[in-house]
């Protein structure tokens, strides 16, 4: 019998963290619970422009002056249940420089460019770049409910005139291009953000993707479920466990991992949607193997497997959130063997010009003997393994 066991409450609405509460209660105070948790109204009340900016934050005179400055390219953008994580004084705060435009966003380092990955060159059809062989890169919209200032495709986000620039008749183009390309096993959509479309119209499209039968596999790359939690209504979570959609979640601190977050990602999972994530390496934001594992760790626990950790694209201006290779290396090495296999994600380097995924591992192999090779364990401790006939190491 499990009549001792009470039913869970039956949570029609979403829950909001202690610390978003007293967030909304300041700066909010005439929004009702219901319209915070309304993803719509959270789009609607995004913080934009400097007034919007400085209503909350003490900005300084650099990010003041970055955000004047601002014209055309990547907007600015913060949902007001992002902006709860934010430092309000501090600008130096990881989390805060990753969406408050600083001075440095508008220096262009050597190696940098607009369109790093060569993307614009590899699309057979608008906004469908097939540079895999068996996959396809989907980018359904250039909108994004917060704007993250090392975005890859700051070229294409946000343009003077409006988000939403991506036609309907432009994805019908894409799904005929993938309809008549029976090499496309696998399509990661993308933006923008997909998940800023309305249920209707991102049903339509996985309707039409799931009816190509060469299409075997479909996943949705997003930042929504982490800025946007709300976003995930039961019926949404619904809708992308019936076609089978994974999803890849853009995270980037442990400081995001709030009780929305969680509520969020256990609506996904137990809808059946297999959720991995990606995390872009940032100086001063993420740089160091505690935060990585705790990041990791705390994703596990929501039922996430982190996937990729990518060096930060040199896209221009975003210098100030590069680290050296080195760094990445490091915090793998950090990982790999000290904790859970699963919490150890692929560190990658996303090749300029269209070269791809490229994963670079720690070296723990040092060499050969004869029939022998030696590697290295997590601790450091030299093991010599019989491998005849072999030849990795000579
Ligand atoms: C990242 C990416 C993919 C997917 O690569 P995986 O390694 O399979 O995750 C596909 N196409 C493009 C253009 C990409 O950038």
């Amino acid at each position: 019998m499990h009549g001792s066991f009470p039913a869970p409450p039956k949570r029609s609405s979403f829950p909001i963290g202690p610390a978003a509460k007293a967030f909304k209660k300041r700066f909010f105070p005439e929004a009702s619970a219901a319209e915070w948790n309304d993803w719509r109204w959270q789009a609607r009340a995004r913080i934009r422009d400097l007034a919007g900016l400085e209503r909350i934050f003490t900005l300084s005179a650099d990010e003041r002056d970055a955000v004047g400055r601002r014209s055309g390219a990547l907007p600015v953008g913060i949902t007001p249940y992002y902006a709860h994580l934010l430092d309000r004084e501090d600008a130096t705060q990881g989390l805060r420089r990753t969406h408050i435009p600083t001075g440095e966003e508008f220096v262009k380092s050597p190696g940098e460019y607009d369109d790093p990955l060569g993307e614009d060159a590899h699309m057979p059809a608008p906004n469908l770049v097939h540079r895999y062989p068996d996959r396809a890169l989907f980018l359904v919209t250039g909108f994004c409910s917060t704007y993250c200032r090392y975005c890859t495709r700051a070229r294409m986000v946000g343009e003077v005139g409006g988000e939403w620039r991506f036609a309907v008749e432009d994805w019908q183009k894409a799904i005929d291009y993938i309809a008549r390309t029976p090499v496309i096993r696998d399509i990661l959509i993308s933006g923008g953000d997909p998940l800023t479309i309305s249920d209707d119209k991102l049903g339509w499209l996985l309707e039409k993707l799931r009816a190509i039968k060469h299409v075997e596999f479909i996943r949705i790359g997003t930042k929504v479920p982490l800025v946007l939690p709300q976003r995930i209504t039961r019926d949404f979570a619904r809708l992308l466990g019936k076609h089978r959609v994974w999803l890849s979640l853009h995270c980037t601190h442990p400081d995001e991992l709030t009780p929305e977050v969680t509520e969020a990602l256990d609506r996904l999972a137990d809808r059946g949607v297999p959720l991995g994530s990606q995390t872009v390496l940032l100086k001063g934001v993420n740089d160091d193997v505690e935060t990585m594992k705790r990041l990791m760790h705390g994703l596990l626990m929501r039922r996430v497997k982190p996937y990729y950790l990518f060096q930060c694209d040199p896209i221009t201006g975003s210098a100030h959130f590069r680290t050296p290779v080195d760094k990445g290396i490091e915090i793998i090495r950090g990982l790999r063997g000290h904790t859970t296999g699963y919490a150890v994600p692929h560190y990658a380097i996303d090749a300029p010009n269209g070269g791809g995924k490229i994963a670079l591992v720690p070296d723990y192999l040092e060499g050969r003997e004869g029939d022998d090779i030696l590697i290295r364990n997590f601790e450091g401790r030299l093991f010599r393994y019989a491998d005849p006939g072999g030849t990795v190491g000579r």
